[in-house]
């Protein structure tokens, strides 16, 4: 390995930079960031994440003189602590954390106190004079050291862990509830008696070499990048394995040394609802991990004013001078030595969607940012939050006055979750797995329940504050979550949860409202957002909704910096209404099948289908007409004068057949069609391959009169409304087209009865014929079919599927073996393969305009309101993508960040 791999911070210089993430991970950069800005930040240093790739690369060994150089780099901190590590007098002690390019809370592991032994001990006694303290810090490191580097962990799932055992033991023997309350002599037990279990549960003993300790926990930390819980978290976060984890290594100060010291975590706004507030919390005579783990509940961090108002005023300005610097709102860890503030982290804080909108709009209010970065500061995704339903007030207002409500914690996810109650993680992913909506309780969360936590609809715990493992990592996965509701008595071994006199058991319903933090028994109705309540309902709220404005803004300057038009796919004029509410402009798929499902249709489609001949077929499509002429009067009323793609008909024809004995025998009764002659029907029709059988465009050649039957309906609805004096324009679509002689077939139809129409209506109508790409043959021949085709709209459903040779209906099987095994970086059909699919794609935008230069390009697939894809089909200057209603403002935040980065991607070249 050429490269440096370790670099140094401490005493005002730093060999790293804020933007070096790559290399020295969020947590390292920001040190370095933080020591070059004069901050106080105790001095370490990073390993690279090229060492932790070489070590799991090269199965546990390091790079040539790597050793070397950390203790070189070790003698760096002890040059300016004055301490040595391992000198029995005067001891260093440095913490080891990981720090990965991204933050990844609380997966990877962490190992304080390192340099304490049974001889250096005597040393940190001597200097600080205090053995308490000094005890308690080295149970500290071998309950760390043990359960990190040994791996003496809990066995099955409601195993507690077993250091935390001994301490419960050893506090019930001494008649405390406190850590504190233990003495020097109790927490010098405690160290004899971890190691005593280390030694029988595990066959060796603790190392007391502090360079032997190094070693182990650097390797140990370098491994908990592939422990199972960072492993999931990086394939909810789309974080590449490739990146590793870096090392840090720092001199150790202490917030567990009296009264005088303290430690806490704080964000510069509130996390939860992005208000302009110095938001944090903290414990005096503690270690970091007891504010995160949630063991004991913290204080606001105004109290520090009460005690040490200098320090307070010292965070204040520290916070003043990170946002500045940083431009965004950072969530930060420090501590609190003899009167003395130290920063030990700085990263840009996680927040929730609520949060991340309000930051992004008040900071550009406060000329912190420009709408620009406004916009590219916000995950798309995030949006979701902010349409997400409420409780029905009336009906949470009755159940809290007939005594439902159960508790009541912190309000640490917005949002409103019901469901059925379950205490441990592996069942949330079990129930949810058969349908349940499930919420998680648990005592605590820690890393190891993310995947259950990601299956609930909501979190709950009982201990913790703001700012503990399930409070950062709900929220981050934008979950409803109450935590810190100490009066819920949890009992794992019975499955219970008891307030006062009443007990809850799993399976039981509850609903908890993460706004709020209530507790209460049973199910609640759910109320929609502000913001779908002033769009899509329509109502007038009796005061003014900052949600709804900031988010109007949002997507005003979206739509300022956005070149993807904005479509929906949507069969009836309701969805039109929503997807128009939303901003959408136009549609850009409607499936027409949809509409055969609406009242009696369904029998004038099987009459259709079961016909014996073309007179049979076309006496139950006149039937069909009126019906279909209606629907598509609604639509264009809705979508005036904005595009509406229709399609033609695409399933398989049987997929609208009766499937059971009862619906075939109703519909005899109904048609007078012996039962038999439906069966032998529908045994004829019977495909073994459906989607790539008698679909698509080959319904409409085979049977002309279904076209010719839905091109009417959209022409006279079209001359229907044209005369109420809206200019619609239709765009009539042909699916699954690989030959162009099949478009030029179902074209000709087409243009035939809009003439017919237009004469017998004496109305002009505007409108445009064009194809689904969603063969690769189509993709392929792209240039020839644009001859014919006024406009290509991509169905990457089935272009995925035809690609991949992948069944988009039966790939749920073994599409989650693909993923967990890395064959698949993402489910296909839901993040366009852009290599494959995509290439395709490419071919046939470059194909199609070479044609028609003003080819208009679309996509109607899933992918058109998935953010990343949305990023792809930007960057081949699609002219639209089409999505679901509720994903439309998605889209438009997406499509604005793809134009954002395109722009800077040009500028930087
Ligand atoms: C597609 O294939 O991407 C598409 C939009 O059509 P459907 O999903 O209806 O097959
Ligand atoms: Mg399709």
């Amino acid at each position: 390995m050429k490269q440096r791999t370790i670099y140094s911070f401490g005493g005002g210089k730093a060999d790293g930079r804020a933007d070096m993430k790559e290399l020295l991970g969020g947590k390292g950069a920001n040190l370095a960031e933080m020591t070059n800005i004069g901050l106080p930040v105790p001095p370490g240093f990073t390993i690279s994440t090229e060492v932790c790739n070489y070590f799991l690369k090269h199965h546990g060994s390091l790079p040539k003189d790597f050793k070397k150089n950390v203790l070189s780099a070790l003698q760096k901190i002890e040059r300016l602590t004055g301490k040595k590590f391992g000198d029995p007098k005067n001891p260093l002690l440095v913490s080891i954390r990981s720090g990965a390019r991204a933050s990844m809370p609380g997966m990877m592991d962490t190992i304080l106190n390192l340099g304490l032994n049974d001889v250096t001990i005597q040393g940190l006694i001597g200097k600080t004079g205090n053995e308490r303290f000094a005890y308690d810090s080295y149970r500290r490191l071998v309950q760390m050291y043990g359960d990190v580097v040994m791996g003496l962990k809990p066995v099955s799932k409601d195993d507690r862990d077993p250091f935390e055992l001994i301490i419960e033991r050893k506090k019930e023997n001494r008649g405390t509830h406190n850590d504190t309350d233990l003495t020097a002599a109790d927490l010098h037990d405690l160290v004899r008696e971890f190691q005593a279990e280390i030694r029988h549960k595990l066959g060796k003993d603790f190392p007391q070499d502090p360079t032997e300790q190094l070693w182990g926990a650097i390797g140990a930390v370098f491994n908990s990048w592939m422990n199972d819980r960072a492993i999931a978290y990086r394939k909810l976060n789309d974080i590449p394995a490739h990146w590793g984890t870096a090392v840090n290594v720092q001199a150790m100060v202490f917030g567990n040394m009296g009264d005088d010291c303290g430690t806490g975590v704080a964000f510069t706004r509130n996390p939860a609802t992005g208000e302009n507030e110095f938001y944090g919390e903290f414990l005096f005579n503690a270690q970091g991990e007891d504010v995160v783990a949630g063991v004991r509940t913290p204080l606001a961090i105004h109290r520090l004013a009460e005690r040490y108002p200098d320090i307070h005023k010292q965070l204040l300005k520290v916070r003043s001078i990170l946002e500045r610097h940083y431009r965004d709102m950072q969530d930060v860890e420090f501590t609190i030595e003899q009167g003395k503030l130290y920063m030990l982290q700085t990263r840009n804080g996680k927040r929730t969607g609520f949060a991340a909108l309000r930051i992004a709009v008040d900071m550009v209010d406060e000329r912190l940012i420009k709408p620009e970065e406004a916009v590219l500061r916000i995950e798309p995704e995030q949006l979701n939050q902010l349409l997400r339903p409420v409780f029905d007030y009336q009906e949470k207002t009755s159940a809290i006055g007939s005594g439902r409500m159960l508790a009541k914690g912190l309000n640490a996810g917005p949002g409103a979750a019901t469901g059925r109650v379950v205490f441990n993680a592996a069942d949330a992913e079990e129930w949810r797995h058969r349908g349940e909506r499930v919420v998680l309780v648990r005592i605590e969360t820690s890393p190891e329940d993310i995947k259950g936590m990601n299956a609930a609809e909501g979190i709950l715990t009982a201990r913790g504050g703001m700012t503990s493992h399930a409070a950062l990592v709900g929220r981050q996965m934008g979950k409803v979550c109450v935590v810190g509701c100490g009066a819920l008595n949890i009992d794992y071994p019975s499955r219970t949860m008891s307030v006062a006199n009443r007990t809850v058991r799993e399976g039981d319903y509850i609903s908890i409202d993460g706004s709020t933090g209530e507790v209460i028994e049973g199910q609640l109705k759910t109320k929609p957002s502000d913001v779908v309540r002033i769009l899509i309902e329509k109502e007038t709220l009796s005061e003014p909704s900052p949600v709804f404005t900031m988010f109007t803004k949002l997507m005003q300057w979206s739509d300022k910096f956005r070149t993807l038009g904005i479509r929906t796919n949507a069969d009836q004029p309701d969805q039109c209404e929503v997807a128009v509410a939303f901003g959408a402009e136009g549609i850009g798929l409607c499936r027409t099948e949809h509409m055969f499902f609406g009242g009696d249709r369904i029998d004038a489609v099987r009459e259709m289908i079961l016909a014996d001949d073309e007179t049979g077929r076309r006496r139950a499509l006149a039937k069909l007409l009126p019906m279909q002429r209606e629907d598509f009067v609604g639509i264009f009323r809705v979508m005036k004068e904005r595009p509406v793609t229709i399609r033609t008909l695409d399933p398989p024809l049987h997929e609208f057949l009766p499937h059971t004995d009862k619906e075939i025998e109703q519909l005899s009764g109904k048609s007078g069609i012996p039962k038999e002659k439906i069966l032998q029907r529908m045994s004829k029709m019977h495909e073994f391959n459906p989607m790539l059988g008698h679909r698509g465009c080959r319904l409409g050649i085979v049977y002309p009169e279904i076209t010719e039957m839905q091109a009417r309906a959209i022409f006279q609805a079209a001359s229907i409304v044209k005369k109420e004096g809206i200019d619609i324009h239709p765009e009539i679509m042909i699916p699954l087209v690989g030959y162009i002689n099949e478009l030029q077939q179902q074209e000709q139809i087409v243009r035939r009865v809009a003439e017919e129409v237009c004469a017998e209506d004496d109305v002009k109508i505007k409108y445009l014929v064009g194809t689904m790409i969603e063969l690769p043959r189509a993709a392929v021949t792209a240039d020839e079919i644009a001859t014919l085709a006024e406009f290509f709209s991509f169905g990457t459903n089935d272009l995925t599927q035809t690609t991949l040779g992948l069944s988009r209906d039966d790939s749920a099987s073994f599409l989650p073996s693909y993923l967990e095994h890395g064959i698949f970086e993402q489910d296909p059909f839901q993040t366009l393969d852009r290599v494959g699919v995509g290439g395709l794609m490419k071919i046939a935008v470059t194909a199609g305009r070479k044609t028609r230069p003003a080819l208009k390009i679309g996509i109607c697939g899933e992918h058109g309101g998935d953010p990343k894809s949305i990023e792809f089909c930007a960057s081949l200057n699609l002219n639209y993508v089409s999505c679901s209603p509720y994903r439309v403002p998605i889209a438009r935040l997406a499509a604005a960040q793809s134009a954002l980065k395109q722009a800077r991607k040009r500028k930087s070249r």
